[in-house]
This record gives C-alpha cells, sequence and structure tokens, in this order.
C-alpha cells in the first residue's frame, strides 16, 4: 500500500523533472516571450494611449499562454489596474482559481511592492521581468523595493529571473510618444 502510494507520489514528479527545460533553454524561451511581450505593446507606443508595461502569464511547463495584459490605470481612473494585477486577475479568473500555481508571469518592467506581493498570494512560480525598477525611475516614479526583497520577506517562494531583455524593454519606455505620456503622467501628481 505504502509502495503504491509513493510510486504514485514520484512519477509526476519525475515527469515534470523529464520536461524541464535546460538553463540555457529557459533562457532563450524567456527572451522569446519578453520579446514577443515588448511587441505587443509596442503597438500602443503609436496611439493615443502609449502603454510600455505589458504582462503575461504562461504555463511554466508547456509554456502555453493563458493571458496577457497592459496597464489600464490612466483609461480606468484604478491606479491598482498595474498590468501584472490585472493579467494575474483575468488569469484567476480565467482558471475559476485563487491560485496560478504552475504558472509564470512575464513582465516589461520589474513589478513593483503591489503586483509583487499580488504575484505572492497568486502562487506564482516564478516572475522574470524586463526592465529593472530603478531604470524605469528615470522616466516614472516608483516604489524603491526589489520583487527579490518582497518574495525573501515573504512566506511564499517564487522564483525571481531579471533583467530579461532590459534593452529592448527600455526601447518601450524611452520611446518619444511614451516619453511625452510619461511627462503627463507626473503632471497629474502635482
Ligand atoms: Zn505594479
Amino acid at each position: 500500500m505504502t509502495l503504491v502510494l509513493r510510486s504514485h507520489m514520484v512519477t509526476p514528479q519525475s515527469a515534470m523533472r523529464s520536461r524541464k527545460l535546460s538553463p540555457p533553454a529557459q533562457a532563450a524561451f524567456d527572451s522569446e516571450r519578453m520579446r514577443d511581450l515588448v511587441k505587443f505593446a509596442s503597438k500602443t507606443l503609436d496611439t493615443p494611449a502609449p502603454i510600455a508595461f505589458a504582462a503575461e502569464i504562461v504555463n511554466t511547463k508547456t509554456g502555453e499562454r493563458l493571458v496577457r495584459a497592459l496597464n489600464n490605470v490612466g483609461k480606468s481612473k484604478d491606479p491598482s489596474l498595474h498590468a501584472e494585477l490585472r493579467a494575474v486577475g483575468i488569469g484567476c479568473r480565467k482558471l475559476g482559481s485563487f491560485s496560478l500555481k504552475g504558472y509564470t508571469l512575464y513582465t516589461t518592467c520589474e513589478p513593483c511592492p503591489m503586483c509583487m506581493a499580488n504575484a505572492m498570494w497568486a502562487n506564482l512560480d516564478r516572475v522574470v521581468y524586463g526592465l529593472t525598477i530603478t531604470e524605469a525611475a528615470k522616466f516614472v516614479r516608483q516604489i524603491h523595493i526589489p520583487a527579490t526583497e518582497v518574495e525573501a520577506r515573504s512566506d511564499w517562494r517564487c522564483k525571481v529571473d531579471g533583467p530579461c531583455e532590459d534593452q529592448l524593454c527600455l526601447t518601450l519606455f524611452s520611446h518619444p510618444n511614451m516619453m511625452k505620456a510619461f511627462r503627463s503622467w507626473r503632471t497629474r501628481k502635482a
């Protein structure tokens, strides 16, 4: 009985391990996802509402995309609607679960403390980010707490990897239309 139970428990884990990508293959996959996400966000750059912040959630094991979202703070007048928070919310509703265990979040900018905390509450396996908070702060105000620190001070474990394709992500933030929009975001502050 015990043996049967053990073998039943070990098999799925072994299967998971066997499908795990090697570090170089994982890095190549991460870069590919990030490049695709940058392409998605770049479509907004020539519109009246350019958005540099985009997020995507994929199945960690299969790489299949669950959801992709843009920051929607300006349009919705809701300061919590960062791209990562939207992606997690939409993804959870799609799965009918509050847990995204087995999923990885990709985001063009290192998650702010709110989004990183939400990633932990959602049980995400991993977070891969593009530009660092420090780099993004050159364009728009940020809360200077690294995602790794939020993770380290929580009761969950979530692997944080980045920067990934940060120079490419930088092209979103430094685009003239985006920089013009950032200046108007700053004006709202006063
Ligand atoms: Zn955020």
